[in-house]
């Protein structure tokens, strides 16, 4: 009869346990200006990546109220220096964390400056529905008024909401949601930077809780078929911006150094000066696969517009920048160099 009733009290507290269990949420620290420190809390003066991630993470201690919170750090740089290498550490780890029971989402923390790039790669390199949330500040740690304490909330509680599942890699900034391929940085400085552009925002974040307005509706995370794990290194692309009498040099440059694929900001719906086209069928033909895309700051570049992509075999990047066209083509040069298969790529992603 006794042992009867510790087993019906085992049982009872282990429900209760199950029923208060806060979703466990891991932060990937990677530096940024969330993690800067200025000279002074009025100074716009700063180093990104100063402070480690417990001290993010001590910063808001409300965010234990929403999870279990664990945090590493992955490196503490600013994200002008993001690179191949942390990417890939970066997309192998949240892989690897999310396949196990014991974490149902990753929060990164990340600098502002190539955060949608991050965002866009790993939209396409993560291999789990669960929510991966990227999240930055404008201003650092020690500033007046200071954005990352309530950022970082807000992709916590993103990270918890259920409905985040399945959205692809989502960034977190100014209690707004935004999806990984549309989301751009537009402003230098100021802490409402981020914009989804025409596509607008997927969501916003009030009161802890995530809210969406709409879903992404291209290929990613477990729909993609770009994978990573056996990677050590990527094809090399780069990009060349256009302007009125553009030089040929940086494309010829690209091609010379034995590039793999370049993609151009072009001018308008992707067009290049004469001298640049003229270097870019070159490209074209020695092997180097071309991808248009605009340096205009909203509008598809379109294939056969005002370009005939079909006779040049070049690429239209469609609604991807060019930042972003790049880590596409990249991807797709691990597993293609047929032109028309990288075109469908930017169709479907
Ligand atoms: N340069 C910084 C970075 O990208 C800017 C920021 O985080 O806001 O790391």
């Amino acid at each position: 009869m006794k042992s009867l009733k510790i087993l019906f009290l085992t049982l009872a507290l282990l429900a209760g346990a199950l029923l208060e269990a806060k979703p466990r949420v891991h932060i990937i620290a990677t530096g940024g200006t969330i993690a800067g420190v200025a000279a002074s809390a009025s100074s716009s003066a700063y180093v990104a990546g100063q402070v480690g991630i417990q001290t993010l993470i001590d910063a808001v201690p409300q965010i234990l109220d929403l999870a279990e919170i664990s945090g590493e750090q992955l490196v503490n740089i600013g994200s002008q220096d993001m690179n191949d290498e942390v990417w890939l550490r970066l997309a192998k780890r949240i892989n690897e964390i999310l396949a196990s029971d014991r974490y149902d989402a990753v929060i990164v923390t990340h600098g502002t400056d190539t955060m949608e790039e991050t965002a866009y790669f790993l939209n396409l390199t993560v291999k789990s529905a669960k929510p991966v949330i990227l999240v930055g500040a404008m201003r650092p740690s020690n500033a007046i008024s200071a954005d990352g304490p309530v950022n970082l909330y807000n992709a916590v509680a993103a990270a918890v909401t259920p409905q985040s599942q399945g959205k692809g890699v989502i960034v977190c900034m100014n209690n707004q949601l935004l999806d990984a391929k549309t989301v751009i940085k537009t402003h230098t400085i100021n802490s409402d930077s981020f914009e989804g552009g025409p596509f607008g925002i997927i969501g916003y974040v009030h009161d802890g809780r995530a809210h969406y307005l709409q879903a992404p509706l291209n290929r990613h995370t477990v729909n993609s078929e770009f994978d990573v794990s056996n990677l050590t290194e990527f094809p090399k692309v780069g990009i060349v911006y256009g302007y009125a009498n553009a030089s040929p040099l940086p494309m010829k440059a690209f091609v010379e150094a034995g590039f793999d694929g370049v993609v151009l900001a072009g001018v308008g719906d992707g067009n290049f000066y004469k001298d640049v086209f003229d270097a870019a069928v070159e490209a074209q033909k020695q092997g180097v696969q071309i991808v248009r895309s605009s340096r205009c700051p909203t509008g598809p570049t379109c294939l056969n517009g005002e370009v005939d992509d079909s006779r040049y075999h070049f690429a239209a990047s469609l609604d991807l920048n060019p930042q972003k066209a790049r880590i596409l083509l990249m991807l797709a040069l691990t597993r293609t160099r047929d032109w028309r298969q990288i075109q469908k790529y930017f169709e479907e992603y």
